[in-house]
Formats: structure tokens, sequence, C-alpha cells
């Protein structure tokens, strides 16, 4: 699903974020990426969503070359292939979650009827059906934190990437999210979780650990 061959990136100014990194996430995985701040997850979150190119080295999503596209094929593979959770959540203030979810879909030439139907389905999955008409500040962090979950995954992505994302919440809706993207990856998703809480981490079946822009020797829990 993902493969990174030696890839470093080196942004304008000269810092070295990423130097000659390779992992690979095989599809169906629960992966976390894990390490101090500054150690370069979020270049790698960058990358491996395509939000960014690599100054060198290979970069290879869902059997696709990330740099034999053009950014409208890029574009297109990140909205349909590729979903993203937040530690902020996201989520439109003044929208519903249904609608908020909807839009999730709004690339795909899905008509507005049929989106909000499979919104509704998303928000469903997550436990929150009963919560489709609420607007985000209604709801508590872990209940927004299942909105954008819903949203990440309406289009059924076969790759979820989630950034920090119990950061923002208390330990025990941090659970429930951990719980539901496991859950997730359980009906076949396969997702990677940044982040810097080693505990978080060592809850998942693998944990690729960074430091200083390097991967460190990968480990396997169990
Ligand atoms: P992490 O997510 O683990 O905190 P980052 O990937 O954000 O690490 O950062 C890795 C290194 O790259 C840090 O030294 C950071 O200061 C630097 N860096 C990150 N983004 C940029 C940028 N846009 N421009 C310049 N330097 C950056």
């Amino acid at each position: 699903m993902i493969e990174l061959i030696e890839v470093s990136k080196t942004y304008p100014g000269g810092v070295t974020a990423l130097d000659r990194v390779t992992a690979r996430v095989e599809p169906g995985e629960l992966v976390a990426v894990v390490g101090p701040s500054g150690s370069g997850k979020s270049t790698v979150l960058h990358l491996i969503g395509t939000l960014d190119r690599p100054t060198s080295g290979t970069v290879r999503i869902d059997g696709h070359d990330v740099a034999g596209l053009s950014d409208r094929r890029l574009s297109a593979l990140r909205a349909t292939r590729i979903g993203f959770v937040f530690q902020q959540f996201h989520l439109a203030a003044g929208t519903s979650a249904l609608d908020n979810v909807a839009d999730g879909l709004l690339y795909q030439g899905i008509r507005r009827a049929e989106r909000r139907r499979r919104a509704a389905e998303a928000l469903d999955r997550v436990g929150l059906g009963h919560r489709l008409r609420h607007d985000p500040h209604e709801l508590s962090g872990g209940e927004r934190q299942r909105v954008a979950i819903a949203r990440a995954v309406v289009g059924r992505p076969p790759l979820l990437l989630a950034d920090e994302p119990t950061g923002a919440l208390d330990s025990r809706s941090g659970e429930g999210v951990m719980e539901l993207l496991a859950e997730l990856n359980e009906a076949g998703t396969t997702v990677v979780i940044i982040t810097h809480d080693r505990e978080i981490a060592a809850s998942l079946p693998r944990q690729i650990r960074m430091r200083d822009g390097r991967v460190l020797a990968e480990r396997v829990t169990a």
C-alpha cells in the first residue's frame, strides 16, 4: 500500500527533514509512525498523503509512483484512495454532521441525495447515527473526531492516515477513537497513525519509529 525507498526531503532553507527513509506498509496493516517532535513524522505524512513530493527517492502509494503523476492525477489519487484525520478535526462550523460527512464525497461526482445517504451510513458506522443534524459545536470532542473519521471513510478509501487523532481528546474519548480506527482496520482499511505518544504507538501491531529524520529499527508488538 505504501512504499518509501531511500526517501529524503530537504525544505527550502536547507533543513533535511528526512534522510534516506525506507519503509513499507502492506495492505490491511495498522501501523504507528512514532517519534519525538521534529523527527520527521509530519513530513512522512505529507509524502504518503501525496500532499508533497520528496527531494529524492521513491514514494509509491497504492501502486502509483508519485513522481510519475501530474498534480491533477495526484489530487485524484488523494481524493479517491486516501482518507485523512487530523488532531483538530477540521469540521465546518454551522454545517450539520451529515453535511460535513457528505462533503467528503464532493469531488466524486455523486449527487447530493446519494452523498447524504452514504454520509448517514458512515455516521451510523462510527456510532453517530443519532447525531446527523447536530452542528459540530453541539458535539463532544470525541464525537467530533468520529464525524471527521466518518468523513474520511465515506468514500471507502483503502488507506486512512490519522495525524495525532487523539491529541485533542481526553483519554477516554481517545480510547474510543483508537478502537474505532482498529475496527475500520479490521474491516479492511489500511490505517497509519502518526503519533508522538509511545503508549498509543505500543498499542498498535507495528511501529515505524523515527528519530532525526531517519527510521529506527522497527518493532512488532506481540
Ligand atoms: P514532526 O512531525 O515529527 O514534529 P516534522 O516533519 O514536522 O517533524 O519536521 C522535521 C524537521 O523538518 C524539523 O526540523 C522541522 O523544523 C523541519 N520542517 C518541517 N516542515 C518544514 C518546512 N515547511 N520548512 C522548513 N523546515 C521544516
